[in-house]
């Protein structure tokens, strides 16, 4: 087939895959066999302790358009596609995960897309129907909490799935925060997002490396990365707590002092309510801290103050 002068990239992070990387290889080449463009697939082994690093060697071998990256030891899917996206050189990059839970069928739409001027074409599952019952569960909660507190849209059952045009990936690869969640960067970078809805299979073959804890984990960095609310939360609480305890203290003076409403409040309920004012005091000093930490925060993250989509100069 004539190729056109656009190169993909196919961008996987590999912790344990041995078995489902030539499966992923052979499915992906089967693809780009049907479509006029030049690829690359980057494999990024995320410090494997199994024979991943061998596959994707073999693989290698037989074709040059497959690269490795072998990271020293594992460093977590978000470092292992920030990774691929520093290394790509594609026109557009995609991200697809190695256990064929991305049904690379999907490129060739993902691209047409593209071509079309999506910047961003992102996967959204229909279904998690291989998930258990608390993951499901879990991340319902997860973006329930998250869509309250974010300031950038993220919608639900969106996956890491997605093809990035260049010029979102140069503007990814500026972003410099440690604590990050791919997607939710992405999603904060803003450009022109199209979503591709798809059914997610089954995992193929291993066991998914992301067990509830590191889930829960990614769900913490991700909802405290993206929102200070946490923090600002026992402010308001203070604040309730000072507005109660104060009316209660007004009538506790009131009735002990100037004219009695036969409330007979003892003494303990008296230090109780001061107690409580102070507790109040208390909790929005620390809501206040919050303020500042959150500007600390912001600025370590120190995220650019805007993306340009393109500078329309002649
Ligand atoms: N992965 C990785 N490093 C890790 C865990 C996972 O690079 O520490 C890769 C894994 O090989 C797979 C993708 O990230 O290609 C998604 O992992 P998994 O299937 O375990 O997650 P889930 O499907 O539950 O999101
Ligand atoms: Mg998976």
């Amino acid at each position: 087939m004539r190729k056109i002068d656009k190169k993909i990239s196919i961008i996987i992070p590999v912790h344990d895959e041995e078995a489902n990387i030539p499966l992923v290889y052979a499915e992906l080449v089967r693809v780009f066999a049907a479509l006029p463009y030049f690829y690359e697939i980057i494999f990024i082994d995320d410090g494997s302790k199994d024979a991943s690093r061998e596959a994707v060697k073999s693989l290698a071998q037989s074709d040059s358009s497959v690269r490795l990256i072998e990271f020293s030891r594992n460093f977590g899917k978000e470092a292992a596609t920030t990774a691929g996206f520093h290394h790509a050189l594609g026109d557009a990059i995609i991200c697809i995960d190695a256990d064929l839970q991305h049904p690379p069928a999907l490129i060739p739409k993902f691209i047409r897309l593209w071509e079309e001027g999506a910047e961003i074409v992102f996967g959204v599952r229909n279904n998690n129907a291989s998930d258990s019952f608390i993951k499901k569960m879990g991340s319902a909660l997860y973006y329930k909490i998250i869509r309250l507190m974010s300031e950038t849209e993220i919608l639900p059952r969106a996956t890491d799935f997605r093809l990035l045009d260049r010029s979102v990936v140069l503007e990814f690869n500026r972003l410099t925060e440690h604590s990050r969640m791919t997607r939710g960067l992405i999603d904060w970078l803003g450009f022109r997002r199209v979503p591709v809805y798809f059914d997610a299979p089954e995992r193929l073959v291993g066991e998914a490396s992301y067990g509830f804890l590191k889930l829960m984990r990614l769900a913490t960095e991700s909802v405290i990365s993206h929102s200070l609310l946490p923090l600002r939360l026992a402010g308001y609480i203070g604040v309730v707590i000072m507005i109660l305890s104060s009316i209660l203290g007004t009538v506790m003076f009131v009735d002990r002092y100037i004219v009695s409403l036969n409330f007979n409040f003892s003494g303990p309920a008296i230090l109780a309510d001061i107690t409580l004012f102070l507790v109040g005091i208390v909790l929005v000093s620390l809501g206040l801290l919050a303020y500042y930490i959150g500007h600390i925060h912001t600025e370590t993250q120190n995220r650019p103050l805007y993306i340009v989509r393109r500078d329309h100069k002649k």
